[in-house]
């Protein structure tokens, strides 16, 4: 549908991101966000604000729209629903309420025979004692967790005494692996087997949040088939259009887990603006729009840096070389360890 008007939930780099693409391909933006500074209100052609809960103001967002996409995974699945009676969302709402929750998304990832990290259910204390064969390991809560929020590392079963865990959120523990590398696959499904899938990504962690990403990244070529095999039976799975992210886990063995799905465009997948020909923000868009598929192809290797905090002043004030490519989310406000930027540097010889 070239032409139509693009309605994204959430209004963050990701919608900032996606917005800027949809631009280059005629498609104008409608952002649905909460915060009265979204940073994606540079970015869009209309800016609604609201809560996610105001049924009210989604139906007149509904309304303004042809079709609706979002940013990240964390919009009350209600909203999506609402909307998908008015307009279609894409990806579609059911496929969020499996990835929404790290046990029904392991589950899935498990019954389609695809390894993920060892886990169990956690609602009560016993549960933890019941399953200490599982320590040293990660409670995390099952909902709503990002950049590591809501994580507690348990290292040993003496360290269950002294733990005070709100039993009102559901969590799950997983096992620790023992981490040689982390990888993800960003792939774009178009429709029953049609992707578009990037190369690996290799990805680097501090703190639990990205903290940069590369390409190539350095494994071995049955680990590179085996981690865009498993992202598209996923994607299949899942019925999924438009772009998602597979992260995965490599231990020291070389073998290969899944980490998490995100059923959105993915930090990770920023390089692909400049390293690529078709970025993941743009592929989504071609998707959920419907428009021509193009064969993606990579121009250059690449690395790319998140810019943490107050780091961003630094970065404001430099000048870049022509392989240098910065980008300044234009957040207001300046918060340690938020993501306020990125900068990619292409690998040209
Ligand atoms: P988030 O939703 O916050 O991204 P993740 O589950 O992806 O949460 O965890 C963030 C990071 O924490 C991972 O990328 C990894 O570096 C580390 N981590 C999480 N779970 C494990 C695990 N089971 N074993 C080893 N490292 C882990
Ligand atoms: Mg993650």
């Amino acid at each position: 549908m070239p032409n139509s008007v693009l309605g994204i939930l959430g209004g963050g780099q990701l919608g900032s991101l996606l917005a800027t693409s949809a631009k280059k391909l005629n498609i104008k933006t409608f952002v649905f966000s909460d915060d009265k500074n979204a940073p994606a209100k540079n970015f869009c052609d209309e800016f609604i604000l609201g809560d996610y809960k105001d049924e009210k103001k989604i139906k007149y967002f509904s309304d303004c729209v042809d079709l609706v996409t979002f940013e990240f995974e964390n919009i009350p699945f209600e909203t999506l629903n609402i909307i998908n009676k008015i307009k279609p969302v894409l990806p579609k709402p059911d496929i969020n309420r499996i990835v929404q929750n790290r046990l029904f998304e392991k589950d899935l990832i498990n019954k389609l025979n695809i390894n993920t990290t060892q886990y169990a259910a956690i609602n009560k204390i016993d549960d933890l004692t019941m399953n200490k064969d599982l320590l040293p390991g990660i409670l995390k809560t099952s909902m709503f967790g990002y950049d590591g929020k809501g994580q507690l590392k348990i290292n040993s079963v003496e360290e269950l005494a002294n733990l005070n865990i709100d039993f009102k959120n559901e969590y799950i523990l997983e096992k620790l692996v023992k981490l040689k590398k982390e990888i993800s696959i960003i792939l774009t499904r178009f429709g029953p087997g049609s992707f578009e899938v990037y190369e690996p990504i290799e990805n680097i962690h501090e703190d639990q949040i990205l903290k940069s990403s590369k390409i190539p990244s350095q494994i071995s070529t049955e680990l590179i088939d085996k981690s865009k095999k498993w992202a598209k039976i996923i994607g299949d799975e899942l019925d999924f259009i438009g772009t998602m992210c597979v992260e995965y886990f490599i231990d020291k063995n070389d073998n290969l887990f899944v980490n998490e799905i995100a059923p959105r465009v993915h930090n990770s997948g920023h390089l692909t603006i400049n390293s690529h020909n078709i970025s993941q923000f743009e592929n989504h868009i071609r998707a959920v729009c419907e428009l021509e598929k193009i064969p993606t192809k990579k121009l250059h290797d690449a690395e790319m840096i998140n810019i943490l905090g107050d780091n961003i002043v630094n970065y404001r004030n430099k000048k870049y070389a022509d392989n240098e490519f910065f980008f300044d989310y234009l957040k207001t406000e300046i918060k340690s360890k938020r993501k306020m930027g990125h900068l990619t540097t292409l690998k040209i010889q």
